[in-house]
């Protein structure tokens, strides 16, 4: 598409967003069979795929660490992702992306629990549409949790940009394409910014609102990783045990105890009876 004149008429985006609207998401735990972990993802166009492996030894051994798991993280972009077929295999961009994107998960994951191991996650991206390697992050971060990699807390990414002197959150791809600034950031629920990267120019106080709307972002992308979690493992966990009453729970285990006791000295009895019978 060529140079639309303007991308926001009238408050509104060419999509229809306010400046502050995320694209619609939808995430989904435990997509493949063979991975320990998945998470597939729709975030607005993009549609990514995240699977993890491990943890598991390291090959070839020279890489293991004695004291940790390493994190290997490979961003690709499928050649059928984009409008123009995009020519296979690894390039400046998705080294840069699966460096940048390691990083930002590595930070959360117990690592010094697996000396010696491994663990993969693959990010394919199906069909891109901008801001592909925070979808990445979101769906890598989920994928993580469904294999059961110890981590302190989920990560949760978006970008803001600015378009036509405007500050809008995740950027579709014209904005991404014609916009003035790119800024992807990943954080922690507490607010550790894990990843933080600019495209363009932003002035000082700009930069400071466009990090507290994509971390607004963040909060609510949490919250959807949280749910596609719970979908997955809310029925299979099962629910805390319905305490008793403190007290009631002393009384019963008190009566159990009681009729141990006597069952044990009827048992004894009757084997005593039967000795002197015999
Ligand atoms: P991100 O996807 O994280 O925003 P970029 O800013 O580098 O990363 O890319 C923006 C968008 O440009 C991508 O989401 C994708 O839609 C498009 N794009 C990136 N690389 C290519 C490529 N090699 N061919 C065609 N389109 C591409």
């Amino acid at each position: 598409m060529s140079k639309p004149e303007k991308l926001i008429i009238d408050g509104k985006r060419l999509d229809g967003r306010g400046a502050q609207d995320l694209r619609p998401i939808k995430f989904k735990a435990g997509v493949l069979k063979r991975a320990d972990g998945s998470c597939y993802l729709e975030f607005g166009g993009n549609k990514v795929i995240a699977a993890v492996y491990g943890p598991r030894e390291v090959h070839p051994r020279h890489l293991q660490d004695a004291s940790r798991a390493i994190v290997r993280y490979r961003y690709n972009m499928a050649p059928f992702s984009v409008e123009e077929r995009k020519r296979p295999g690894p390039d400046r961009r998705s080294i840069e992306i699966s460096k940048v994107s390691r990083e930002s998960l590595e930070c959360v994951i117990l690592q010094e629990m697996y000396p010696r191991s491994a663990i993969d996650i693959f990010v394919e991206i199906l069909q891109a549409d901008a801001g592909t390697r925070v979808a990445g992050i979101n769906a890598a971060s989920v994928a993580l949790a469904d294999a059961g990699i110890p981590m302190k807390c989920l990560v949760s990414a978006c970008a803001v940009g600015k378009v036509d002197d405007t500050l809008v959150l995740d950027l579709n791809k014209d904005e991404d394409n014609y916009g003035q600034a790119d800024l992807p950031i990943a954080m922690t629920p507490s607010g550790d910014i894990t990843l933080c990267q600019m495209d363009g120019h932003l002035t000082e106080d700009e930069f400071r609102t466009a990090l507290e709307m994509a971390m607004e972002g963040c909060r609510y992308i949490h919250q959807l990783q949280k749910q596609a979690l719970i979908e997955k493992y809310g029925q299979m966990v099962s629910p805390p045990a319905q305490e008793a009453p403190a007290a009631e729970t002393a009384e019963v285990k008190e009566e159990i105890f009681k009729e141990d006791v006597e069952e044990f000295k009827e048992q004894e009895q009757q084997e005593q009876g039967g000795e002197a019978n015999e």
